[in-house]
């Protein structure tokens, strides 16, 4: 695979960054996570955006436009000829030296890579996954809005470490006052007294771009869908739970901490929001 930096293609055995990046030293930079269907970049105007909002938020001025950056993006897809896959495009706060100071790192990177997506068994999405709630708080909204997609990612790291070490595929994370937020690496959504509930963004949960089109597809069923702020009792007390996201796409949960979400089996509103989105991702 052919790796973008800073306007110029690598092979991946020779695409490097300094070691004295702050995205190295620090963490200091966004990211997006996009996907590829039908040789079609997805929502790559959402993904822009996005990591627009996200380089504002951390006073990171992109040294690109908008519509250069998504030229690079086309170009990162051409040259490695992917029709499936998935696009990782950074930014980092750039070279700099080895205090944390941005004003030091005089040229943010830009970096793309392009390759195969690892995804979720195959089997999960029929069966539904188990996951449990992690006692690792998400990262409060006042410290660094996890709104945010920055490249520092221990704060879910820590949750999934947990979820993988308890035999689970995913980890529900919860705010200091146990609102339920998202997950790990996915936003969360319960279908519960014949509504379609997920955490409002304001407690600090991704506005993830999957997540948005669910909304949509729902509201277009003629489903009631609400953002809310609820806790772990809602969840375990729903009629259907699932988890969305950009590697995952829509993903069925049956179980919550041992709890069984409705009968113990993805559930009939999951199933038909897996279906619409399907079809959604076909017409493009
Ligand atoms: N929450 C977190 C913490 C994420 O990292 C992601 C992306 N993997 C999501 C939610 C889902 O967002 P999207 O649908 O935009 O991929």
């Amino acid at each position: 695979m052919q790796v973008y930096i800073d306007g110029k293609f690598f092979p991946q055995s020779k695409a490097n960054i300094s070691v004295y990046d702050h995205g190295f030293l620090y963490g200091d930079g966004v990211f997006e996570g996009i996907r590829i269907y039908n040789d079609n970049i997805f929502m790559l105007d959402e993904h822009i955006n996005r990591l627009y909002d996200s380089a504002k938020a951390i006073g990171l001025k992109v040294p690109l436009s908008k519509a250069e950056i998504k030229d690079a993006v086309k170009q990162a897809h051409k040259v490695n000829g992917l029709k499936s896959g998935y696009v990782r495009l950074i930014v980092t706060r750039g070279v700099g030296n080895l205090g944390i100071d941005p004003k030091k790192c005089p040229k943010p990177s830009i970096v793309i890579i392009v390759n195969k997506i690892a995804l979720y068994p195959v089997a999960l999405y029929k069966k539904g996954m188990e996951i449990i709630t992690a006692s690792t708080q998400r990262t409060p909204v006042s410290a660094l809005n996890p709104q945010i997609k920055s490249m520092n990612y221990l704060n879910n790291i820590l949750a999934k470490i947990e979820a993988v070490n308890a035999g689970a595929n995913e980890a529900l994370m919860l705010d200091s006052s146990g609102n339920v937020v998202e997950c790990s690496g996915d936003n969360i959504f319960i279908y519960r007294n014949d509504t379609l509930i997920t955490p409002t963004t304001s407690i600090g949960a991704l506005d993830g771009i999957t997540r948005g089109i669910v909304m949509k597809l729902a509201e277009q069923e003629g489903l009631s869908v609400k953002e809310l702020i609820f806790s772990k009792y809602e969840v375990y007390t729903s009629d259907e739970c699932f988890l969305t996201g950009t590697a995952a796409e829509l993903i069925p949960v049956v179980k919550v901490d041992g709890r069984e979400i409705g009968n113990g089996k993805p559930g009939k509103i999951t199933g038909l929001l897996i279906n619409k989105f399907r079809k959604f991702i076909e017409l493009l």
